[in-house]
This record gives C-alpha cells, sequence and structure tokens, in this order.
C-alpha cells in the first residue's frame, strides 16, 4: 500500500520535504469495516490548513499521518453487512492506494448514473459549500448581480451558475485568459481575470449596478477591489481565502480595517462566514435533488482536472493552490 504521509508541517507553500512517501502492507477489514481500494483522491483547499497547527475549526493532522482527502473508492473486502466486494463508495481514504474504514461513513455511488467523480465537485461537498453558502446566506434575488472568484474552481463554477438558475446575473472571477474563456462557456455574464492590471476598471464596467452578493472564496486583491462596489445591503458569504492559504506574514500596507468596518456599516453589509456542514442536515437532500437535476438538464456544468497517479498529487495540491488548476483537481489512483 503506498501512501504519501505528512513528515513536517509547511513554511509558505508546501514542497517535497513536507511529505514521506512509504510503502506498507495491504491492511485487513476488522468487524464492521471495509477494505477499499483508492480510485479517485479529491485535493481540496482545506487541506492545506490541516497541515498547519494554526486554530482552525478542524484538527490538524499529525507529523507521520496518512494526507487527508475524500476519495471514490471500490470495495476490495467486506466484512459489514450492506457492502459486498465491487461496491463503488465515497469515502475518506486519503493519500494512499488502500484503505480500511468503517462500512458507516460511507455514501454508496451508483456508477450507472452520474461520473463518480461528480461526488468529489459538483454533487459533492464543493457543489454543497456553493448551494448552501450562496442560498442560505446569499439569498441572490432575480436581476441582482452575484460576484464570485476562483470561479473555475468546483465552488465558484457552481455559485456562477446556480446564480442564473435563481434569476441573478453572474460576473465570475479568475487567474488568466484560459479562464475566462471557460467562465464564458458556462455561461457568466461578465468574466473577469483578476491578475490584468485593470482588473478594477473592468469590474466597474461588469457589475454597472453594483454587486448585492459576493461570494467569497479568495480575499487578498479581488476582496479589496470588490468592497467598494457592494450595495447597500449587499450579502458576503465568507467561504474561503484561498490567496493567503500559503502566506507566511501579513500582506504590505496600512492597516485598513476601519476601512472595512466603515463600508460595514455605511452600507448595511452582511458578512457571513461559514462552513459547509453547519448547512448539510437541513439542505443535503434537497441540494442533492435540485443538483442532480441541474447537472442532469444541462443548466449546471462543471469541469474537472484530473492527474494520473498518486505520485502526482502533491504538484497537483500546490498546482492548486496557485490557481493552475482547470475546474475540480482529483487524482485518477488506480
Ligand atoms: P479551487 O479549485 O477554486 O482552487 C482554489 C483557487 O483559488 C485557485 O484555482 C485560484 O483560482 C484561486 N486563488 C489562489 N490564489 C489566489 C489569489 N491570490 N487571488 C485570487 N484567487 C486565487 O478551490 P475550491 O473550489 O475547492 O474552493 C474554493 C474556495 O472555497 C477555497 O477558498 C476553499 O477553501 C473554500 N471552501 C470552503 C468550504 C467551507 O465549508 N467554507 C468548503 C469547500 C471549499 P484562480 O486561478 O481563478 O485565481
Amino acid at each position: 500500500n503506498h501512501r504519501i504521509r505528512l513528515a513536517a508541517r509547511p513554511h509558505g507553500e508546501p514542497t517535497a520535504p513536507d511529505y514521506q512517501h512509504d510503502m506498507v502492507d495491504v491492511p485487513s477489514p476488522a468487524e464492521g469495516q471495509v477494505l477499499l481500494r483508492t480510485r479517485f483522491l479529491s485535493l481540496d483547499p482545506y487541506v492545506r490548513g490541516r497541515m498547519s497547527d494554526a486554530e482552525s475549526y478542524a484538527a490538524p493532522m499529525e507529523i507521520g499521518d496518512v494526507i487527508v482527502g475524500a476519495t471514490v473508492s471500490e470495495v476490495v473486502e467486506s466484512a459489514a453487512d450492506g457492502f459486498s466486494a465491487g461496491d463503488t463508495v465515497l469515502s475518506y481514504g486519503g493519500w494512499q492506494e488502500y484503505s480500511v474504514e468503517a462500512a458507516e461513513g460511507l455514501r454508496r455511488l451508483d456508477p450507472e448514473g452520474a461520473p463518480v467523480t461528480t461526488a468529489l465537485g459538483v454533487l459533492g461537498m464543493p457543489g454543497f459549500t456553493a448551494y448552501a453558502g450562496l442560498l442560505a446566506i446569499g439569498r441572490p434575488q432575480p436581476g441582482e448581480t452575484v460576484a464570485v472568484a476562483a470561479a473555475t474552481g468546483p465552488v465558484g463554477s457552481a455559485v456562477g451558475q446556480i446564480a442564473r438558475v435563481l434569476g441573478a446575473r453572474a460576473v465570475g472571477i479568475a487567474g488568466g485568459e484560459r479562464k475566462v474563456e471557460r467562465m464564458r462557456e458556462l455561461g457568466f455574464d461578465a468574466a473577469l481575470d483578476h491578475r490584468t492590471p485593470d482588473f478594477g476598471a473592468h469590474l466597474a464596467d461588469a457589475a454597472p449596478d453594483g454587486i448585492d452578493v459576493y461570494f467569497e472564496n479568495v480575499g487578498g486583491a479581488v476582496w479589496d477591489a470588490v468592497l467598494p462596489h457592494l450595495n447597500e445591503f449587499a450579502r458576503v458569504p465568507v467561504c474561503g481565502l484561498a490567496a493567503s492559504y500559503n502566506a507566511t506574514a501579513l500582506p504590505e500596507g496600512p492597516d485598513r480595517s476601519g476601512e472595512l468596518m466603515g463600508a460595514v456599516l455605511r452600507k448595511s453589509l452582511t458578512l457571513r462566514g461559514f462552513i459547509q456542514r453547519e448547512f448539510a442536515p437541513t439542505m443535503f437532500e434537497d441540494f442533492l435533488r435540485d443538483m442532480t437535476g441541474w447537472v442532469a438538464s444541462g443548466q449546471v456544468r462543471y469541469l474537472e482536472d484530473i492527474h494520473e497517479g498518486l505520485d502526482s498529487a502533491p504538484d497537483a495540491f500546490l498546482g492548486m493552490l496557485r490557481g493552475a488548476n482547470l475546474g475540480k483537481t482529483i487524482v485518477q489512483v488506480s
């Protein structure tokens, strides 16, 4: 069993010495467990947070732990009622070829239905994050303007397309011309490259009536550019701050927290952070029903960036944090 474990806590970007590859015997399932072979491994931004021991909403990994991650896996051997060899499941096997997991935590996938990789993206946790954050916090009304960054990623691309299903105008922001083209193909009403020097001017043109909902995925310079365009009573679901996950120091420049709080006050803004699991008990079933329908009808489309082999995981993970990915980052392990 080839595994990739956390060797050291990264300082800044995770690099090769932060990982340790090893080879151990394939484990055996105890009563109530199944042995799984990983087919697809999901690479997600939150894993960078769990490599650090800074305070967060989830406990950090320990040094020596297999790097965590959601997986689509095949049951190889079952010691649990309800699962048998050959079943495909959504599991949490992490960065390794085989895992043993308790049957209770597994969700069975139908290989005859949507492609199984969608359980890691548009029909899984990232898609649910988009749905819950937008519907519960953003609450866009028909005709309103919704802006979102990291807009070709699994969360942002779903946010923009759901906004359009709800009758809102979608302004997508992403890095690079290639991503701008993809946003247009996905049906965004406006598609902007945050790396161009005149991004701020383009944003003003793209949102002539201001922004009613800004779904925050990145923070940093994009947030600074968006803030002046927020309308009175705008809602900001604060979902992620990908621009700073590898930061080792505060950004240069004056303290702007006073300006931010002034804008919150003057414009009656709602900034509301959330972790998707808060909404799972009340919204996950509705999400699966709605999103499965939208994907089937073509109203919501998805992009995937699939890498070959477990060895590709460290580079693919770093690439995703830097914005090299085009769509949901996945490793095909077997
Ligand atoms: P993505 O696949 O979109 O990957 C992250 C993206 O962040 C990159 O592709 C890049 O896109 C963008 N990015 C990185 N650095 C910068 C920067 N300096 N400025 C602007 N953009 C940058 O990830 P996901 O769709 O999986 O996740 C999107 C966000 O949602 C993340 O912040 C993640 O942590 C968060 N999240 C939060 C959850 C919650 O429960 N709150 C659950 C799941 C995800 P580009 O090239 O377009 O700039």
